[in-house]
């Protein structure tokens, strides 16, 4: 990683605004979910131990600028606050006088946490005058928050300005060392995995990892845009009329580049997503024009497979078939075994295919789950992220 870390910074004593992604669903004002949260605990827990005094700051949900009870993080505090066996101070405004009072009233290895930063539409604006008022709660800056790293926001970006040092948590440079290797110096053989229900969304994604990768499998609801790019009938199968010249052309560059592709060689069809139907296996060229493709065959599971053997590197993004639905599942349960045991450095990102790897229970597996969205997708599609770059070099 060449940018700044947090394991670089001495600490003690300062005041740090610390960006974390407490960007969690809440249900009858609790914390639901609490994965995000314990994610930055590596970063919390080394800080405090260095006598940091910690200002942390957050988004949640899509507040669009005005003050929604229901989007308070005080919640997270809370569930922090028993996460680290220790007093979370809660402020009731990410900038304003109150909010000041207790970040300078904090004492080495304390932990404040500020009031949703998206209740003031000078965040997404990546306001100056905003970035100034976040900037009184600290010294030094740290970004913990990898899943909003693609936003140029005032809390992403603007603060890093005023502030001395911008570093990377913990979290932070793990997402950028695994995902930094896979499209800076990735070992070979390379393979990548992609599914999920659209080309449109995974294009950039798609384009820079031809340049990379020796080996692209191709499944889910995509592939049949490819497919039917080929001149091969899908039936009534996820298509997306108006990408198949792309398709087409994603093809040629990636035969010009000796890319193997891998598309399904045969499909479970059925006439809807039912989890009572009994789906059919038929060949690739045979969906009957009235039922959709909606998981890979067994000849696509084992053709997958063995293209996986071998792999020195492995990204996942998107799933092999509709997975939530029984019947549709197996595609995606056999690819997510297979990457787990392939003995690869592999990268899994993407909710669903996260969520498929939990399901198959493999998770522990997997060297790195990118928690980072859209983010992740941003990097590994060749972007430069504006909260990463915001980040002071080495
Ligand atoms: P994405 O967010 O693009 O990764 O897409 C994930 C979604 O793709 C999941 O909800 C899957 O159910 C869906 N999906 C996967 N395969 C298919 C398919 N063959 N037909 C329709 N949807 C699919």
């Amino acid at each position: 990683m060449t940018k700044l870390s947090i394991r670089a910074l001495n600490l003690q004593g300062k005041k740090v605004f610390l960006r974390v992604d407490f960007n969690v669903p809440l249900e009858s004002g609790k914390v639901a979910d609490d994965t995000r949260i314990r994610a930055t605990l590596p970063t919390l827990e080394l800080a405090r131990r260095q006598g940091a005094r910690l200002v942390l700051a957050s988004h949640l949900g899509r507040p669009k600028g005005k003050r929604k009870p229901e989007m308070s993080l005080r919640p997270a505090a809370e569930r922090l606050g028993q996460l680290l066996k220790a007093r979370v101070e809660f402020a009731e405004d990410c900038i304003g006088a109150e909010a000041e009072k207790k970040s300078q009233a904090l004492k080495d290895g304390d932990v404040l946490l500020l009031e949703n930063l998206r209740f003031h539409p000078e965040e997404e604006k990546n306001d100056a005058g905003f970035s100034r008022a976040l900037a009184r709660h600290g010294r030094l800056y740290v970004n913990d928050a990898f899943g909003s790293a693609h936003r140029a926001h005032a809390s992403t970006v603007g603060v890093t300005k005023v502030l001395e040092k911008a570093a990377a948590g913990l979290l932070m440079e793990k997402e950028l060392n695994y995902l930094g290797k896979a499209i800076q110096n990735p070992e070979h053989p390379y393979v990548a995995v992609l599914g999920g229900a659209k080309v449109a969304d995974k294009i950039e994604l798609i384009q820079n990892l031809l340049k990379l990768v020796d080996t692209l499998i191709l499944g889910g609801g995509m592939a049949y845009s490819f497919l039917r790019a080929q001149g091969i009938r899908v039936g009534k199968s996820l298509v997306e009329e108006d990408k198949l010249e792309l398709a087409r052309q994603l093809l040629e560059e990636a035969a010009s580049r000796q890319v193997n592709v891998r598309l399904p060689e045969d499909h479970l069809v059925a006439e809807k997503i039912d989890p009572g139907a009994a789906p059919r296996t038929v060949g690739v060229n045979e969906i009957p024009d009235e039922l959709m493709g909606l998981d890979i065959g067994p000849q696509s599971r084992k053709s997958f497979c063995q293209a996986l053997q071998g792999a020195k590197t492995i990204v996942w993004n998107g799933p092999m078939g509709v997975f939530e639905c029984e019947p549709f599942a197996e595609g995606t349960m056999v690819l997510a075994r297979a990457i787990a045991d392939s003995g690869a450095t592999s990268i899994v990102g993407g909710g669903d295919s996260i969520a498929a790897l939990y399901k198959a229970g493999v998770a522990e597996q997997i060297s790195h789950i990118s928690t980072g969205g859209g983010a992740s997708l941003e990097f590994l599609g060749g972007r430069k992220l504006p909260g990463v770059e915001a980040l002071t070099d080495k």
